[in-house]
């Protein structure tokens, strides 16, 4: 078992939208907001992202069971209440970093298409808040049993990830660059595998 923690920075692409479901006045997507009034990415949606893509690179058997042994129940938890070894922060917007006093809330307006038909649905028009540019900051940290094969597959998770926040399709949520930091305890006897996941 070795202890680690990964401090993240997503650089997220103008126009991101993470919702809070639709707001009481009708047709209006709202984001989610902390208690500053500031844009974030709940540690939820972020581990719910990079579950599914580790799981596509892990290439690995999952029984579904509460006692799988695969490297996403392990790391992220299995059904039943077992919980997985592995926490993420909420990401937030860099308090430090010159972006934060103007990162402007915006409103798009757009026009649904009926794919199938090629014409506009009915009741169309979205009106949708969505985030300039800015830069975010959270942590993945926890314990690793087995420090060879699950940092490097946290590391290759957080390198494909592309998008954060629903709307990817429309142009929105995409992810212009990460940046990360590792801090790990290390003891002798494991070794220097570890440390070789570059
Ligand atoms: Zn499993």
């Amino acid at each position: 078992m070795s202890r680690f923690k990964l401090q993240v920075t997503v650089e997220m692409m103008e126009g991101w939208h993470v919702g809070g479901g639709k707001g009481a006045s009708g047709n209006i997507g709202y984001i989610l907001r902390d208690y500053h009034g500031s844009p974030y990415v709940p540690g939820s949606q972020w581990k719910g992202v990079m579950r599914s893509l580790i799981r596509q690179v892990s290439g690995e058997k999952c029984s579904g069971s509460s006692d799988c042994e695969c490297m996403v129940c392990r790391l992220f938890g299995a059904p039943g209440n077992r919980r997985g070894t592995v926490r993420f922060s909420d990401l937030k917007v860099d308090q430090s970093a010159s972006t934060f006093q103007k990162t402007p809330i915006f409103i798009r307006a757009g026009v649904r298409i009926d794919p199938y038909c090629n014409v506009v649905a009915d009741g169309a028009l979205y009106l949708k808040e969505a985030v300039a540019r800015a830069q975010l900051k959270g942590e993945i940290a926890g314990f690793l049993a087995k420090p060879d094969q699950d940092l490097p597959a946290l590391l290759n998770g957080l390198r494909r990830m592309e998008a954060l926040g629903g709307g990817k399709g429309q142009g929105m949520g995409g992810i212009a660059g990460i940046k990360v930091e590792l801090s790990m305890e290390w003891r002798p006897e494991w070794g220097d595998r570890a440390w070789r996941y570059d």
